[in-house]
């Protein structure tokens, strides 16, 4: 059973397979728990949560696929301890959110939204647009997995200079070809202008920048999150955005999703999108197509 929208690309491997397919992108919770004991395999996005309470009911899965990077929608612990696989396609979003990093920081360097908001409404900002550019700046990465070394390059190719941390070692030979500083968070946090996180959400990263962390910042770092929003306390953060203690944030993902009504959402020293970082067409496919593949060779026994 498909319980989220996923590329087409994967029902075309799955059915050349021979595998039967329900597709059920809206399904509900509640349905999900009536219906579960039927089948062999879930595949879930981002939307759907697959909890404990549903993999107790589970009474036939043998894989749980996220079309996906994160596992924090998935109850790892409880399908593990029933037996189940739980698989990921870490390799989709790479460059996709990589790319999206850019934008965002360009679009905080160059008020970009702002312009296109304000020509609309009829106003030509032309003085009080005074950008800085990215060039030569310090980029800070926390968490240099494959969004984050992605990210590194791509930062090197617009002339920045990379600052990583990592709780593993980051290879000698990454950090040679990309000029990349490696630091500890702290060291990171205080001397960059620009920082971007990439790490997993785990008990550890839950709220790893906080009040006194960014009390520790440059006056004017721009922050950007696309990993998940636990990661940054948001009210330490909209305070030190509303107080001016920071220049700027850009959100791709937020505490609490949909972030509708979110109060950093009406600040102008944010900005904000609609955790699209994984959505393109490109990073679809390419998850789509990896989930694919290794649902059969898991059947097949090859992995
Ligand atoms: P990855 O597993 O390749 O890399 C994560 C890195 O974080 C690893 O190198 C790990 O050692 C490091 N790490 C873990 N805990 C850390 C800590 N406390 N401090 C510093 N580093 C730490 O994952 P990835 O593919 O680079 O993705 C990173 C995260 O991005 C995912 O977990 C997911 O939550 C998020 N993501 C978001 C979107 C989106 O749509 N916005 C899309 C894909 C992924």
């Amino acid at each position: 059973m498909i319980c989220d929208q996923v590329a087409p690309i994967l029902n075309e491997i799955l059915q050349k397979n021979g595998l039967k397919i329900t597709y059920e992108p809206e399904i509900t919770p509640d349905q999900i728990k009536q219906r579960i004991s039927d089948f062999n395999i879930i595949i879930v996005r981002s939307r759907t949560r697959i909890t404990k309470e549903m993999i107790d009911l589970a009474s036939k899965c043998k894989i749980i696929a996220r079309v996906g990077v994160g596992l924090d929608n998935i109850d790892v612990d409880a399908a593990k301890a029933k037996g189940i696989k739980v698989i990921n396609a870490v390799e989709g979003a790479m460059n996709a959110v990589a790319e999206l990093v850019m934008g965002l920081m360009l679009s905080m360097a160059r008020d970009i939204p702002r312009a296109d908001r304000e020509i609309r409404n009829g106003k030509w900002l032309k003085k009080e647009l005074m950008g800085i550019e990215l060039s030569g700046k310090y980029l800070g990465i926390v968490g240099l997995g494959n969004i984050g070394k992605r990210l590194a390059r791509l930062g090197r190719a617009f002339n920045m200079n990379i600052i990583g941390y990592d709780v593993i070692p980051i290879p000698d030979d990454f950090a040679r070809e990309i000029g990349l500083i490696k630091a500890d968070i702290d060291t990171l946090m205080s001397s960059a202008d620009f920082i971007s996180f990439h790490v997993p959400l785990t008990e550890t990263t839950n709220h790893l920048v906080n009040a006194e962390r960014i009390s520790k910042m440059k006056k004017n770092v721009f922050l950007v999150n696309t990993s998940r929003g636990e990661i940054i306390d948001e009210e330490s953060l909209y305070n030190a955005l509303k107080e001016g203690k920071i220049a700027g944030a850009a959100l791709d993902v937020f505490e609490k999703e949909p972030a509708i009504g979110n109060k950093l959402t009406t600040l102008p020293n944010v900005v904000c999108t609609p955790h699209i970082g994984a959505q393109t067409k490109e990073a679809q496919a390419l998850a789509a197509n990896v989930i694919g593949e290794k649902i059969v060779m898991i059947l097949r026994g090859v992995i």
